[in-house]
């Protein structure tokens, strides 16, 4: 079974509690104004790879010390057999390493809920509901205040019992010649960033929230 795949970062500490891998899922048709993954909505982007060949690259990166998988993108839902095999795929990783998986949707609960039941059973945590502008979240790892995060299992109770609130850290990661922010920024955050960034004599160009 094929992926459509964004990209895979690690480790990635600001999209879940611990040191995570990051696995963003390409195609989006959400579409909500101000978001700031602009570079995942293309269906024609990305790369298609096997699930299974994802799960053993992804294996090998993280050399066992991991805490969790955050899926995100993009819409993983939108590819949701993809997703169950990437689920399938984890299990036995999974098992030794005891890592949790959170996962992003910008598809409502209640649709997930009626569609998407034999997914979310296998989640430990899931941040459902699309991305709405200028109503910021007091969460690091929510994008704005609409969007909840719902604990799915045991393993979930355990690692998300205590969320972090204040203001949301971003990361920097540079792959492939390309710079990445990684987390949850807050409105205008970026325009900083690049402001700060021009008057350092560094001129962003082809900023992917903007694509
Ligand atoms: S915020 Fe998420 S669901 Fe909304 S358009 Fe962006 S990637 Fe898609």
């Amino acid at each position: 079974m094929n992926l459509r795949l964004s990209r895979v970062h690690f480790p990635v500490t600001t999209l879940g509690p611990g040191r995570r891998l990051g696995i963003w899922f390409q195609g989006c048709s959400m579409a909500c104004p101000g978001c700031v993954s602009r570079d995942t909505w293309s269906w024609d982007g990305g790369q298609l790879i096997d699930v299974v060949e994802l799960v053993g690259n992804c294996y090998q990166m993280t050399e066992g010390r991991i805490d969790g998988i955050t899926i995100t993108g993009g819409e993983p839902f939108e590819q949701s057999c993809s997703l169950g095999a990437l689920l399938d795929a984890l299990e036995e990783w999974r098992a030794t390493d005891g890592f949790d998986i959170l996962c992003y949707s910008g598809f409502p609960l209640k649709r997930l809920e009626l569609e998407h039941a034999q997914l979310l059973d296998r989640l430990d945590a899931l941040i459902p509901e699309p991305f709405v502008l200028g109503s910021p979240s007091l969460c690091a790892w929510q994008g704005s205040d609409n969007q909840p995060l719902i604990v799915l299992s045991a393993l979930g109770k355990e690692r998300y019992s205590t969320i972090p609130t204040g203001p949301p850290s971003i990361q920097v990661d540079v792959t492939d010649g390309a710079i990445w922010f990684i987390g949850i920024p807050r409105p205008g955050d970026m325009d900083r960033v690049q402001a700060l960034a021009k008057q350092r004599g560094l001129i962003m160009e082809k900023l992917s929230w903007r694509i």
